[in-house]
């Protein structure tokens, strides 16, 4: 791990803040693992500080004990991939270990991670079973008095990774898969599709098994996670007459339709008004096994006559501009930005990051030529920030700035339908662009 990232998660660990009413059901102690008691001692562990920053705007004290409460445990899990999300609400020192099986007592690998300073919340059950083939069970418990436990059970473990979130405050498992154990396995096997003694394979034939066998290889673009920024209580940003999140979705709809005219396989992450934390919709998009993830927003500016389209891919953020945006989309304060950064140098490891900075570039460079068939419109280029919506996506991901609704003219635009459909369709020619590329690099 980055030493920074290190020294972040311990300076994290310092803040003990706000709580709210105390749960009344307490699980048994005895339902969680004595060994992984045991082992919390030589556990990694984060360290309390001094200083105490101000808590995230979630925390109330209604508490005199101080302690934040595990308000929930969320997951979201498939045969290779599993994203657990613990919320609270304030931050907590944490730490986590990986016990190894332990056959003689029918123990499967686990990740223990002990919340301190905190209580158990009491509509979080003790025990959820998932068996979805890497995540056997998710069990928590209030260890001690101001320590909660979360215990993951794993079917199958490969990597792992965890991370903080900020506002409400939550702490982030990853764990994917043992490589090439499940995709592989479960794909349709192209031997099928020819009989045993059949010498001859007609060009059309050939075609097709070619086709299919890089869709099996992950080489293609087949499934593309549509995702309609904020919702419900969350609106984005609203200006002259426009709520973010109503246009996110009218875009996404209309961006939808045109890819499946395409012949893609479409999801949404949302197609109504609600709200979905920014991790799940990673989570959702890797559960699928989504091969691209686009999400869509509006942008805003304290000067209405800032306008224009920009594409983000997942990085660190090289420039003010950038910082601020992602400051606003991961509804965090921007000087938490550079703490993130930390964090990210360990995440990105396993993201796209060359193919998402591709497929923005595609994408932008496909929508401003589009576009400006019928428009004046501005040209931000492509940027790279560190924002909490596609952190952990385990495919090429981009998050596209439709355009300013702080802007009178670019907000008129995006009201109408016209404007919506050029986007949208300099967006597909952007997804098309993309996959023909890496189609043709495949197949060289
Ligand atoms: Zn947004």
């Amino acid at each position: 791990m980055h030493a920074k990232a290190k020294a972040y998660l311990r300076k994290l660990g310092k803040y003990n803040s706000s709580i709210a009413a105390v749960s009344g059901k307490k699980p048994k102690r005895s339902s969680l693992d004595s060994a992984a008691k045991a082992a919390a001692v030589k556990a990694k562990s984060s360290k309390p500080k001094s200083s105490a920053k101000k808590t995230n705007g979630n925390g109330v004290h209604k508490d005199p004990s101080g302690l934040a409460h595990l308000d929930m445990v969320r997951y979201k899990s498939s045969d290779d991939y599993t994203r657990v999300v613990l919320e609270l609400d304030g931050r907590v020192k944490y730490r986590y270990q990986v016990l190894d099986p332990n056959p003689a007592v029918s123990r499967p690998h686990r990740l223990y991670i002990d919340l301190t300073g905190s209580r158990l919340g009491h509509d979080v059950e003790s025990a959820t079973t998932v068996s979805d083939g890497i995540l056997r069970s998710i069990r928590t418990g209030q260890y001690s008095k101001d320590t909660t436990r979360v215990v993951l059970d794993f079917l199958a473990m490969q990597e792992y990774k965890v991370f903080p979130l900020e506002n409400p405050y939550r702490i982030v498992i990853d764990v994917y898969a043992p490589d090439g154990s499940v995709p592989v396995a479960k794909a349709k096997q192209p031997a099928k599709k020819t009989t045993a003694n059949s010498k001859y394979r007609p060009p059309r034939g050939s075609k097709k098994m070619a086709g299919d066998l890089l869709e099996q290889l992950g080489l293609t673009v087949r499934t593309i996670m549509l995702d309609p920024g904020h919702g419900g209580k969350d609106p984005g940003a609203v200006a002259n007459g426009l709520r973010e999140k109503d246009v996110n979705l009218r875009f996404a709809k209309i961006v939808g339709k045109m890819l499946k005219e395409k012949g893609f396989k479409v999801q949404y992450t949302r197609l109504k008004d609600i709200f979905i934390p920014l991790e799940q919709r990673t989570a959702m998009a890797n559960v699928k096994k989504a091969d691209l993830f686009l999400s869509i927003h509006c942008n805003a500016s304290r000067s209405k006559k800032v306008n224009g389209l920009e594409t983000y891919s997942l990085n660190l953020a090289k420039s003010k501009d950038a910082v601020r945006i992602a400051a606003r989309e991961n509804a965090v304060d921007p000087r938490s930005i550079s703490d993130l950064q930390f964090i990210l140098t360990d995440l990105m490891v396993n993201s796209k990051i060359k193919e998402s900075r591709d497929l923005a570039k595609d994408v932008q460079g496909s929508t401003i030529s589009r576009v400006r068939r019928r428009w004046r419109l501005n040209n931000h280029g492509t940027r790279e920030a560190p924002f909490y919506v596609l952190m952990g996506a385990k495919m090429p991901s981009v998050l596209v700035e439709l355009g300013y609704l702080t802007n009178y003219t670019e907000a008129k635009r995006l009201k109408s339908d016209a404007y919506l459909q050029y986007l949208a369709r300099g967006i597909v020619d952007g997804v098309v662009a993309y996959k023909g590329k890496i189609e043709r690099y495949a197949m060289k």
